[in-house]
């Protein structure tokens, strides 16, 4: 048996074609020895897996807490920097007997990553050319570029969490000859699992035109895209309808449920967001009503409230992913914000049950804060500022700068002279002040040019206040 070459599907399709020949970093694996390895899994496990997403709370963390306690007493045992990290914290092998315990070892965050060389985060006895070992790396796109290793269990495991995945959204129509269209520099997972489930992978449409008939030809049970790609389909509607997508997963960027509401109906199947990161893979998936659901059983989510409001709770996330053995990212912090909902004893009508995360906010630092200590989603904020400056004529491009007197706020811009700005701008500050509940000062800064800082990039807002939290 040979392996399928799915990239070679490209049917003479000239752009499909010289889009398809990049080496993606799963490659690594993607053989055919671990394929059949992952297939059996896949068989062997496939009910389980799916008859696991609709646990109560109770029994997913009595399934979780002795894989965190195993992990970590692993990675103190074994892997310098969280052998250093956590004796400073007195931590002893055996310690984590509980939920409560297992959340008051340490946080790992990107600032603490950046200072760890990649040996100390290996385990000690880890052989350089040991087999089973895949190395890939982060993009470096969310600040910190990082080597990771992974071991046989932490891809299967992995590719298995996006099969589930794809089998919950295509329900029967997920058979073994049915194709996954992939759009994207990376894939996740296997590019067969010895010639079942067969995944294309495209790295960027060049053409439109090709890319539907394509489609046409391969007939795909489900897309993954950017979501920036969505409204370059537009004309392709009615053809894009006719192919019957069990569903288009959007991942990687940030899109608006409203966005994702609008290609759903345009497309004719659901348009469902899939929050992952490039360290611990799948976070948490929308569901069809709307709903992030949080993975719990390759990979832990805690979802740490910090700020009430009577709209909504905001809350960190922290991951563990307590299958691998090689470089495991414990309570990690992306750094990520999100808006959750319900409580352990909530159910979805999907029939998933626990909390929920709504949205997923962005980056905390980006946040605006308020004098009471709550913080405001950039995304709203961006909303508002769009809607006022977006079509002014008098402005060309603008920034909002929150000081970190918290209550001082620069509105600087390019275009005509203030006086002709300042009526968009006293209508902005209302609709601010309503949102942060609190009254602010806006000083209008004209500018030839908005300064170009690397870090504040395409950033409409940038806040200098300090978190509290
Ligand atoms: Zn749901």
């Amino acid at each position: 048996m040979i392996k399928l070459d799915t990239q070679s599907f490209t049917f003479g399709l000239d752009s499909i074609h010289k889009n398809s020949r990049m080496e993606l970093q799963e490659d690594c694996y993607d053989t055919l020895e671990i394929q059949q390895h992952i297939h059996q899994l896949w068989q062997k496990e496939s009910q389980t897996l799916a008859a696991r997403s609709y646990w109560i709370d109770a029994q997913k963390k009595d399934y979780a807490l002795p894989h965190l306690a195993s992990v970590v007493d692993y990675a103190f045992t074994n892997i310098p920097f969280y052998h250093e990290y956590y004796k400073s914290s007195g931590y002893e092998v055996g310690a984590i007997r509980s939920l409560a315990d297992f959340e008051s070892i340490p946080v790992l965050n990107k600032s603490i990553l950046r200072n760890i060389q990649t040996k100390d985060f290996l385990p000690r006895k880890l052989a350089k050319d040991t087999s089973g070992m895949f190395w890939s790396s982060t993009s470096g796109s969310s600040g910190v570029a990082l080597p990771i290793l992974s071991d046989l269990d932490a891809v299967s495991f992995n590719s298995l969490t996006y099969y589930r995945m794809f089998q919950r959204l295509a329900g029967e129509e997920f058979s073994p000859d049915r194709w996954i269209y992939n759009i994207h520099h990376i894939r996740s997972w296997i590019s067969s699992m010895a010639g079942d489930h067969p995944t294309f992978t495209l790295n960027d449409i060049a053409s439109v035109e090709e890319f539907v008939q394509h489609m046409e030809r391969l007939r795909p049970v489900i897309l993954n895209l950017l979501p920036s790609y969505l409204p370059l389909l537009e004309p392709y509607a009615q053809r894009i309808t006719n192919l019957r997508l069990k569903a288009i997963i959007t991942n990687s960027e940030a899109s608006s449920r409203h966005e994702r509401e609008y290609f759903s109906s345009l497309y004719n199947a659901p348009v469902l967001d899939e929050y992952s990161s490039e360290e611990v893979g799948i976070i948490a998936l929308e569901c069809p009503y709307r709903h992030y659901h949080p993975e719990f059983d390759f990979a832990h989510v805690e979802l740490n409230d910090f700020s009430t409001t009577a709209d909504s709770t905001l809350a960190t996330v922290y991951c563990t992913d307590f299958m691998c053995k090689t470089m495991p990212f414990i309570r990690y912090d992306h750094g990520d914000i999100v808006s959750v909902a319900g409580n352990d004893l909530s159910q979805c009508q999907c029939g998933q049950h626990g909390r929920t995360i709504e949205r997923v906010e962005g980056r905390k630092d980006d946040c605006l804060k308020t004098l009471d200590g709550h913080y405001v989603p950039t995304a709203i904020v961006t909303n508002t500022l769009d809607s006022c400056f977006n079509a002014n004529p008098n402005v060309s491009s603008f920034r909002l700068i929150q000081c970190a007197t918290i209550t001082d706020f620069k509105f600087i811009y390019t275009g005509a002279s203030a006086d002709l700005v300042v009526p968009a701008v006293s209508a902005f500050v209302t609709q601010l002040q309503n949102l942060l509940k609190m009254n602010i000062d806006v000083k209008i800064d004209r500018v030839d040019a908005l300064p170009d800082t690397p870090s504040y990039k395409r950033k409409k807002i940038i806040s200098e206040a300090l978190a509290t939290a």
